[in-house]
């Protein structure tokens, strides 16, 4: 019996030891797997975070990139139009004449003088350098367009003017790849943390695959774009906004500007909320503004122009509110549809109203045919005489003639959030008082003060690409 009894004992101990073992190897795993570290952490895998993760693994740092959605790409994915810079080699090959203060000028009109004026230096300033490191990664961004509220054609895209978004992301995650940095997708940052002095000291993050996260860091760059997607946020600084469609991916909800702000960081002009004129009513699908600027005209029900089609997008978009049901009509020929190879993927995506004749687009989009054979009459009378007489339009490129005709019926949506977390001209967060936090960074749509009241087409990728590099490349110094 007492043998029994031993031998039991020794089952029991051995038992009790294997379970024992097996938990604490198990809660060693969980430590490992939820405990990770690196140099810097970038919160968001859009433009602004994927030109910071590279700039600052290029300047020899050890990065982490965080994306709460899927897949990598952000607001950024869905630019159609272009990166604005001046003064580049491809605008000098179109025989365009124009300069970085040119840039400065209209960016701070755009904004209505709102603008941070150092970071509209910074931006127009860098935005050409911004442009060929891109190019040199293989963006291949040569095609000049014109943007609303520009002097001058300085919008880039790839060639033939396809669409900038894909082309920036595809090159970026290539970027990413070969530099061998670690991208967590499905992976939500939740909280930025400090230590017992208060200083950066990481990212806590919930992971779809491996749970809670903590990556420890010196240094952290917020990268997590506008809050274009959060209808409670957009009403919250602006009522009138309520009930607005989007424009955005639906990870644009300001979850950078919550985490910065619980850290200290100041935010600024968080009320200046852009809707973009031409969007697909319904389907929030966007119109590029290179539709425009490459020679389409807008008409309301009447079939009349009622607005300088190139003017700022706060000014079209309240123009086209003022019309029957808030829409207008984006007008343009197969001409322009030449001109501008984004428009393939409107046609792809059946958004095109398509006529054989003018005649046959007015009674398909149920406009009065008369008034809108006058209405294109007069309007490319203006271009042949290169002078609007009705609207002051001062880029008359094309005359709308050549068949088959368009239209695609537009209403303004939500489109960027300008106001954003206070930054420096070295994309150094800000507190209150204008002090930076060590070791917190920012680039791209979710800080504030770039764009001012009003964002001119164009800038934003620059904003993220200007910015972005400067913040890897600060971020990395930071650490040394
Ligand atoms: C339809 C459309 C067309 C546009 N066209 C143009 C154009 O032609 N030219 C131009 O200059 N601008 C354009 N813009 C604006 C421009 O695309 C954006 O302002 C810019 O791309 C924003 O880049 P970003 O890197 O700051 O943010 P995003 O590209 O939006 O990236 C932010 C990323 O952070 C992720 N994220 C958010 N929160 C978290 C979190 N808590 N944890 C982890 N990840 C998180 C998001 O999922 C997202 O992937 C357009 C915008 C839209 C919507």
């Amino acid at each position: 019996m007492i043998k029994f009894m031993k031998k039991l004992g020794i089952l029991a101990l051995v038992v009790f030891l294997l379970a024992g073992c097996s938990t604490s190897q198990v809660q060693d795993q969980n430590k490992s797997a939820n405990e990770m570290s690196a140099d810097i952490v970038v919160i968001g895998a859009g433009g602004a975070g994927l030109t910071a993760a590279v700039t600052a693994k290029q300047a020899g740092a050890d990065v982490i990139v965080l994306e709460k959605m899927p897949m990598v790409g952000g607001n950024t994915l869905r630019a159609t139009g272009g990166l604005n810079a001046a003064g580049t080699k491809y605008q000098e090959l179109a025989g365009i004449k124009d300069s970085p203060d040119i840039h400065y000028e209209d960016t701070m009109k755009g904004g209505k003088n709102e603008n941070i004026p150092e970071l509209v230096r910074t931006l127009v300033d860098n935005a050409n350098d911004a442009l060929e490191w891109l190019n040199g990664l293989g963006a291949n961004l040569i095609h000049v367009s014109l943007s609303g509220g520009s002097t001058n054609p300085r919008s880039h895209a790839p060639e033939g003017g396809a669409a900038v978004g894909p082309a920036i992301v595809r090159t970026l995650e290539k970027a990413v790849e070969d530099q061998g940095i670690e991208v967590l997708t499905e992976t939500e940052a939740t909280e930025i943390l400090t230590d017992e002095k208060g200083q950066i000291s990481g990212v806590k993050a919930v992971s779809k695959e491996k749970g809670e996260l903590v990556i420890k860091a010196k240094a952290v760059i917020v990268a997590t774009g506008g809050f274009g997607a959060n209808q409670d946020m957009v009403v919250q600084y602006q009522p009138k906004l309520k009930g607005f469609a989007t424009t955005n991916h639906p990870g644009a909800t300001g979850d950078g500007i919550k985490m910065a702000m619980a850290v200290g960081a100041a935010t600024v002009q968080m009320d200046n909320i852009q809707t973009h004129p031409t969007v697909v009513p319904g389907k929030g699908i966007m119109i590029t503004e290179a539709v425009r600027g490459t020679g389409a005209i807008l008409v309301n029900h009447q079939g009349e122009r009622f607005i300088d089609e190139l003017q700022t997008r706060d000014v079209v978009s309240e123009a086209i509110l003022k019309q029957e049901n808030g829409t207008a009509f984006l007008l343009f020929d197969q001409a322009v549809r030449e001109n501008l190879k984004a428009i393939e993927d409107y046609a792809q995506q059946k958004l095109l109203i398509e006529g054989t004749t003018l005649q046959d687009l007015a009674e398909k989009a149920g406009l009065p045919a008369d008034k809108l054979e006058a209405t294109l009459k007069r309007y490319n009378g203006f271009v042949a005489a290169g002078k609007d007489d009705d609207f002051g339009r001062q880029h008359l490129s094309l005359s709308l003639e050549k068949a088959p005709f368009y239209a695609v019926e537009v209403t303004p949506a939500i489109h960027h959030t300008m106001g954003g977390l206070s930054i420096n001209t070295k994309a150094e967060v800000l507190d209150k008082d204008g002090n930076s936090i060590p070791g917190l960074f920012a680039a791209g749509e979710v800080t504030g003060g770039v764009h001012g009241a009003n964002r001119l087409g164009g800038n934003a990728v620059a904003d993220i690409v200007v910015f972005g590099r400067i913040a890897g490349q600060q971020a990395a110094a930071y650490i040394q």
